[in-house]
């Protein structure tokens, strides 16, 4: 199966399919890890406002010294500034402690549902998409009903719509709607988040051993084949080039029977969109 190294959006940009991700990395440690990453070839780094690194990823975007047109940004809104006017004040300082002039995408990190600032706050995102701070807007961790509510009340559908996913919770049902209504899926926590327990599962340390690719790789090449914008996370060089490493291997029938009969619902780590008021 020859796979795109990118993939078009609704609004017609092109999104590099593999995705650095940087939570957990501090300003102190983002420079060097990001310009590393860089330098390993990824082009699409995800921060976020609650990631408190957009300085020190703005600084290893800087060093790496790609010109700003061949890279692809995102960061996310943070949870405290919805609202149409601190949405669009909050994007600009992003854009500040980045050292850019437009972000590639910004996404509403979480609903909040409890709050009932998502919808304004979307508003806000189609008006800074007109005024050119960003070139394709989304969402983070929105359900169907949050979705509905958005594309009711603007007409516009976002770009992209960032959740859990990986074989251990496999979202199908989130992913579908997506894919019906023209949303790209990107999988956060791809390798089983923090730690990635998924990696030591014994499936997918036999399919490793028998297709002779990393654990990392295996499920890195899940998500490609089942048509997912991915965003590993790591802090080591040497794990961020074999991450980028899975273009020349597919999976076979075997692989992808075991890789499915690993889902579990109650295989979320971090909490369901509508439980989650205040965390970013
Ligand atoms: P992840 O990428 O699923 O897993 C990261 C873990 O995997 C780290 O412990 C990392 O360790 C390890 N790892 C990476 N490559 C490896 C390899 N080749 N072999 C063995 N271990 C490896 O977890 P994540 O950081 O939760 O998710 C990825 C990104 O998604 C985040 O960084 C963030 O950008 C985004 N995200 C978004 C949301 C949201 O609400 N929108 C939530 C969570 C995450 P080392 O670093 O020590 O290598």
């Amino acid at each position: 199966m020859t796979l795109s190294k990118t993939a078009v959006l609704n609004d017609g940009h092109a999104i590099p399919r593999i995705g650095f991700g940087v939570w957990r990395l501090d300003d102190n440690k983002a420079p060097d890890v990001v310009a590393a990453a860089i330098g390993a070839g990824y082009r699409h780094i995800d921060t976020a406002q609650g990631y408190d690194n957009e300085v020190g990823v703005g600084k290893g975007i800087q060093s790496a010294s790609v010109p700003r047109e061949d890279l692809f940004v995102t960061s996310k809104l943070r949870t405290s500034h919805q609202g149409y006017d601190k949405a669009l004040e909050s994007l600009e300082a992003s854009l500040e402690r980045l050292q850019l002039d437009y972000l590639d995408v910004f996404l509403i990190h979480w609903p909040a549902p409890a709050h009932d600032l998502y919808a304004e706050t979307w508003d806000a995102f189609v008006d800074a998409r007109s005024r050119g701070l960003v070139r394709s807007i989304g969402v983070s961790n929105f359900a169907p009903e949050h979705l509905d509510k958005i594309i009711a009340e603007t007409g516009v559908t976002p770009a992209v719509n960032q959740i859990e996913t990986n074989p251990r919770y496999q979202q199908q049902a989130q992913r579908a709607w997506n894919a019906a209504h023209g949303i790209v899926t990107e999988s956060y926590s791809p390798l089983g988040g923090d730690g990635a327990a998924l990696l030591k599962e014994p499936k997918v340390s036999a399919i490793s051993e028998r297709l002779g690719r990393s654990p990392a790789q295996i499920v890195i090449r899940w998500h490609l084949e089942n048509d997912l914008v991915v965003l590993p996370k790591t802090e080591d060089p040497v794990r961020a080039a074999e991450n980028l490493d899975v273009w020349s291997f597919e999976l076979d029938d075997d692989a992808l029977a075991d890789l499915a009969s690993l889902d579990d619902p109650s295989g979320k780590s971090l909490p369901q969109p509508n439980e989650n008021n205040d965390l970013f």
